[in-house]
């Protein structure tokens, strides 16, 4: 069995990568946490009424995406197509409440 394994593992090379040295690349539909262009934002905060899970702060000068709360859904993007797309991130792991919170700010 072990020989059989061994043998299987010869012929096909290895099949996972070195992570986290190696990174694969996100595939085309992957949705990762919501990213906003400043530039673009009129600070209508349809994306704030969109949000299913109250992921999206509009702050004075900022807007704050939590990674704690957002399930990802994209229904911000879809009410702000112009401004926000879903991001390639997928490493959002952090080891304070503060460090899962993504702010936007203007220039
Ligand atoms: S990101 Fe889009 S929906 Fe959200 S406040 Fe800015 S313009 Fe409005
Ligand atoms: S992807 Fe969904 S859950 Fe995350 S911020 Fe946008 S609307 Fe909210």
């Amino acid at each position: 069995m072990f020989k059989f394994l061994k043998l299987g593992v010869l012929k096909k090379g290895v099949q996972t990568r070195d992570y986290p040295r190696e990174r694969a690349p996100a595939f085309d539909a992957f949705l990762g946490l919501p990213m906003v262009d400043m530039e673009r934002c009129d600070r209508c905060a349809a994306c704030v009424s969109a949000c299913p899970v109250q992921a999206i702060t509009m702050l004075p000068a900022e807007i704050e995406i939590s990674a704690e709360r957002c399930i990802f859904c994209a229904a911000c993007v879809e009410a702000c197509p112009g401004a926000m797309t879903m991001g390639k991130e997928f490493e959002l792991a952090s080891l304070s409440r503060d460090g899962l919170k993504v702010v936007y700010r203007r220039g």
